[in-house]
C-alpha cells in the first residue's frame, strides 16, 4: 500500500512560525563545513518558506556529542554557512533551553530564519523527552520534517515534534519517499538491483528485503565472495564470512523460491595484496591462486550485470562492486555505473541509489547527478531497504490516519 503523508505546502504556512527538523550533520573540517551538499539540497525547501514570511526556526544535529556540549561540534559555523548560501542573516541560537529563545524566536520578523544549536547537546534529544519536545514545540505553530536521514531515529525533534504540532513533511523528505516508493512499491519492471560491499553481515536483512521484491539481484565486493564459497568455489585469500555461509545459502535458496535470480560474479580482478595499482589479473574465480584475492568483479561479470541492467526498468543500487578506493579495482563500480547513467539519460531506466559508501563510489564514477535519484541518507536508506517501519516516517502517517 502506498504510504500516505501530509507534505508541507509553504503558501498554507505563509506568515507562521516553523521549527524545521533538517540534516546539517555535514562534514566539518577545522572549524569550518568540508561538505555542504546536504544543506544545498534542502536549501530551495528553505527559500520557498522564507519567500511566504515564514518564522522559521532549523533544528539539526551534528556527530555524536552525547548529551554534551562540544566546542567543535556547535553548528555555529554551520548558521554562518547557511547565511552565506542565503545571502541574508542567520540568527543563532546557543542554548536552546534559554529563558530568552522564545523572545528571540516571536522577533523574528517575516521571512527571518534561525538555527539552533546542536540539539544533541541536551541529552533530551535522543531520550525523546517529552519535556524538552513541549518546550521546543511551544516556540512554533508547526513542525516540518526535512531529514530523512534521521527519520530511522524515535528522537525528540523527530518523534516528540511531530505528536505536539500540526506535522508536515518537507520537500527533500518528500523527494526521497518518492523515490524509494517508485523503486519498491510501484516499480517498473523488471527491477534490478545491485547490493555490493564488504560484508554481508552489515546487509542480511538488506539482501533478505531485496529477494521479495526484485527480479535479479546482482552481487558484487566482498560479499559476493562469501556467496560464491559457500557453493563451493575456493576463493582462496579473498575477504569472506565462513561463519556465514549457511545463511547465504539459506538466501539463495530463499531467492530461487521468490522468484528472484541472483547474479553471482563468475570472474574477478585479483591481486596478492591491497592497494592502488598493485599486480593483477583478471582470473575465473575457480582458477583463482592461492595466495590471490578478488578485489573486483571481473570483466565476464561485467558483461553479465551490464545486460540485466541495459533490461532493467528500475534500478536500485547499494554498495561498491570491488574495492573502488584503489584504482582498477574501481573498474566494475565505474563501468556499471556508466551504463545505469546512460540507460537513465535516455528515458529507459529509473535508477535510484543510496546508502553508505554508494554515494562517494557513484561519485567517484562521476555520474552521482545522472542517476534518478541518489540518496544522502545512509542509515535511514538501509533501514528502508530492510522494510522498516522508521519512527520519523510513521508519525507523519499517524498524522494523515488522525
Ligand atoms: P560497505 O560499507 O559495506 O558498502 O562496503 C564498502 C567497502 O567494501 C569499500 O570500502 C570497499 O573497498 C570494500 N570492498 C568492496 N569489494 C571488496 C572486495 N572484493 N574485497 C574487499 N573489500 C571490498
Amino acid at each position: 500500500m502506498a504510504l500516505s503523508l501530509p507534505y508541507a505546502d509553504p503558501r498554507q504556512l505563509a506568515g507562521k512560525t516553523i521549527l524545521m527538523r533538517v540534516d546539517f550533520n555535514l562534514p566539518m573540517q577545522d572549524g569550518q563545513v568540508r561538505d555542504d551538499t546536504r544543506m544545498r539540497v534542502a536549501l530551495p525547501g528553505i527559500k520557498e518558506l522564507l519567500a511566504e514570511r515564514v518564522r522559521l526556526v532549523l533544528l539539526s544535529h551534528l556527530g555524536r556529542p552525547k548529551g554534551q556540549k562540544h566546542a567543535d561540534l556547535s553548528l555555529a559555523p554551520v548558521a554562518e554557512h547557511l547565511a552565506g548560501l542565503l545571502g541574508q542573516k542567520v540568527h543563532f541560537a546557543p542554548d536552546v533551553l534559554a529563558d530568552g529563545l522564545a523572545d528571540a524566536v516571536s522577533g523574528l520578523g517575516g521571512g527571518e530564519v534561525m538555527l539552533a544549536e546542536n540539539l544533541r547537546f541536551w541529552p533530551q534529544e535522543e531520550a525523546n523527552d517529552d519535556g524538552f519536545a513541549r518546550h521546543l514545540a511551544g516556540l512554533a505553530d508547526a513542525y516540518i520534517n526535512d531529514a530523512f536521514s534521521a527519520a530511522h531515529r524515535a528522537h525528540a525533534s523527530i518523534d516528540g515534534l511531530a505528536r505536539l504540532l500540526p506535522a508536515y513533511g518537507g520537500q527533500t523528505l518528500r523527494a526521497e519517499i518518492t523515490a524509494l516508493q517508485t523503486a519498491l512499491d510501484t516499480p517498473q519492471r523488471p527491477v534490478v538491483a545491485v547490493v555490493g560491499g564488504a560484508k554481508i553481515s552489515s546487509k542480511l536483512a538488506v539482501l533478505d528485503f531485496l529477494t521479495d521484491k526484485v527480479d535479479c539481484l546482482i552481487l558484487g565486493g566482498g560479499m559476493a565472495n562469501t556467496f560464491l564459497a559457500a557453493g563451493g568455489v575456493d576463493m582462496q585469500a579473498s575477504l569472506m564470512e565462513p561463519d556465514l555461509f549457511e545463511t547465504a545459502r539459506d538466501i539463495l535458496t530463499k531467492a530461487d523460491a521468490r522468484g528472484c535470480h541472483i547474479l553471482l560474479p563468475e570472474d574477478g580482478l585479483a591481486a596478492t595484496s591491497f592497494g592502488a595499482n598493485v599486480p593483477h589479473r583478471a582470473v575465473a574465480n575457480a582458477a583463482l591462486a592461492e595466495n590471490e584475492m578478488v578485489l573486483d568483479i571481473g570483466p565476464a561479470s561485467i558483461k553479465a550485470a551490464a545486460a540485466q541492467i541495459q533490461k532493467a526498468a528500475t534500478l536500485l543500487w547499494n554498495g561498491p562492486l570491488g574495492a573502488f578506493e584503489y584504482p582498477p579495482f574501481d573498474t566494475a563500480t565505474v563501468a556499471l555505473a556508466r551504463i545505469a547513467a546512460e540507460q537513465t539519460g535516455k528515458g529507459a531506466l529509473v535508477s535510484i541509489a543510496g546508502g553508505g559508501d554508494t554515494v562517494a563510489a557513484l561519485n567517484h564514477a562521476g555520474v552521482a547527478d545522472q542517476l534518478s535519484y541518489m540518496s544522502l541518507a545512509g542509515g535511514a536508506f538501509l533501514e528502508w531497504l530492510e522494510g522498516r517501519e522508521l519512527p520519523g516516517i510513521a508519525v507523519l502517517a499517524e498524522q494523515v490516519r488522525g
